[in-house]
């Protein structure tokens, strides 16, 4: 309706529907589309004026949902999936228009992208199933020992100690799973917020190797640092030891070699760059893209025989996110890997 309460003229739907974000299509009484904008015609590419609109969107709920407006005024919903090499899920909301007016304006229906919002879903659901299984397995295990302990085993001096000291290790297990899940929230909801101090990066990757040097030489693995100096970044102190502790201690974990570790920081044009090489299995190229999944291993036995969660990646691309920082991971099988870290140089 405009001002004087007469239904809008033909001009004004074609206006308003122009002016909405989302591709919505104006259609008749017999569901011809009348007008439609510029986000539906680029969502739906056969969209014509004048023709049927279930022409171009073969839906039959969307047919259905249609027919019954047009019958009884009411709005609904109908939900459709397109298909294709990545199929898309979609949901039309229709409505009928009061009064019609001269152009016939009689329903309208706005369509919105279900995808990413469905995608998001299924990853959180994922990620709840995976770290509940993955707490589920150290804790069946703990069970495990405590019946032995209380049965076959009570009385067993020699079992005990041995049987507690694998509970233990269990029981670290599930400790570093829930420090890196708290660990990993907590970047999440920190992840939007940009680093508002200056920090010298050498500072943090030296801190890094100093508390993972015990571990270096218990597997006989020299830490061989060359970090320049005045290499500033905007950055959070604590998270960055983080990143460089969890690539470092990726790289004693999977790549111990009396070789050692090259730890590097320089400046390479406006950037601050940051590499671990270690000269171990390597990883070959098809785990490559995956390996900052949460829980994506290579192997998962050996990731748990060496005290991994699978989630030390996952921490470091979400602080580096953080920090507009970009990681790339290069590797050959047999000779080594190189994680590298790139930064925007503070200004
Ligand atoms: P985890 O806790 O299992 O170490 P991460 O997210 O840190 O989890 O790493 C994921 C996987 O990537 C590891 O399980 C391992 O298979 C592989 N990986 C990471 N760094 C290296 C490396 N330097 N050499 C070989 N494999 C590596």
């Amino acid at each position: 309706m405009n001002e004087t309460g007469e239904p809008m003229g033909t001009g004004g739907v074609a206006a308003l529907v122009a002016a909405l974000p989302d591709p919505t299509v104006i259609l008749d009484s017999q569901g011809l589309v009348l007008h439609a904008n510029r986000a539906a015609f680029s969502l739906v590419d056969t969209l014509t004026p004048g023709q049927p609109l279930t022409h171009s969107l073969r839906s039959s709920a969307l047919l259905e949902a249609l027919t019954q407006t047009l019958s009884d005024g009411q709005s609904r919903r109908a939900a459709y999936e397109t298909r294709g090499t990545t199929p898309r899920q979609f949901e039309a909301v229709v409505a009928a228009i009061a009064g019609g007016g001269p152009e016939r304006a009689t329903l309208l229906v706005q369509i919105r992208d279900l995808t990413r919002e469905q995608q998001v879903e299924r990853m959180r659901a994922d990620f709840v199933a995976n770290a509940s299984h993955e707490l589920r397995t150290p804790l069946a295990s703990l069970t495990g020992f405590i019946d032995t302990l209380q049965g076959a085993a009570r009385d067993d001096e020699q079992a005990r100690t041995q049987f507690l000291d694998l509970m233990q290790a269990q029981a670290a297990r599930m400790k570093r799973l829930i420090d890196d899940l708290l660990s990993l929230s907590r970047i999440e909801i920190n992840e939007h917020l940009k680093p508002a101090a200056e920090v010298e990066l050498a500072a943090t990757v030296r801190q890094a190797a100093d508390l993972l040097r015990p571990e270096a030489e218990k597997t006989g693995t020299p830490l061989h640092l060359d970090l320049a100096t005045a290499l500033p970044i905007m950055g959070a102190r604590e998270e960055l030891v983080q990143v460089f502790y969890n690539l470092i201690e990726n790289a004693l974990k999977y790549g111990a070699s009396p070789r050692g570790i090259e730890i590097v920081a320089r400046r390479e044009g406006d950037q601050a760059v940051v590499s671990v090489t270690d000269h171990g299995p390597g990883i070959a190229a098809i785990h490559i893209p995956r390996l900052t999944e949460r829980f994506y291993r290579v192997s998962v036995q050996d990731s748990r025989s060496r005290g991994g969660t699978g989630l030390g990646l996952a921490i470091v691309k979400h602080i580096l996110n953080r920090h507009e920082a970009r990681l790339a991971i290069t590797s050959t099988v047999g000779q080594g890997t190189t994680c590298r870290v790139a930064f925007p140089a503070a200004e």
